[in-house]
């Protein structure tokens, strides 16, 4: 992941907004939680900034940008590979999977409809084992 290669300027923002993306243990943060980080790294750019960067991210490809359900959109890092996700609806814990079967099914439905697909994103909301485990 790039900041020159994908065509921008090298700006203090972006380079502190990348680096949270990737330094984050969790995968998956939403422009708050960035801010919040942001903050506690002494680096005080407003929201407003934030979500401008993570716009100009993912319109050159650098983040992806998901909607998880309620909390609204949360970005992640794209490192080329693809991967489908598993969200908890109780405590919001997001799982990562690819199952290659699935991935040939998509192409095969798509092909069927006449349709040239040019991306996909599948999404299996449920309760994750530690909150099963809780009730
Ligand atoms: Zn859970
Ligand atoms: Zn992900």
């Amino acid at each position: 992941v790039d900041i020159k290669n994908a065509g921008l300027k090298l700006t203090a923002p972006r380079i502190k907004i990348l680096q949270i993306l990737g330094e984050s243990a969790v995968e998956h943060l939403s422009a708050e939680e960035i801010y919040t980080r942001l903050k506690l790294d002494k680096a005080d750019f407003s929201l407003a900034t934030i979500y401008r960067v993570l716009a100009q991210f993912e319109a050159v490809g650098l983040v992806m940008r998901h909607n998880f359900g309620e909390g609204g959109s949360v970005f992640e890092l794209n490192n080329g590979e693809h991967h489908d996700h598993l969200v908890c609806i109780e405590c919001g814990q997001v799982e990562e999977f690819v199952d290659e079967m699935i991935e040939k099914k998509q192409q095969h439905i798509a092909q069927e409809k006449g349709f040239k697909m040019t991306s996909h994103s599948l999404y299996i909301f449920g309760i994750c084992p530690k909150c099963q485990a809780k009730s």
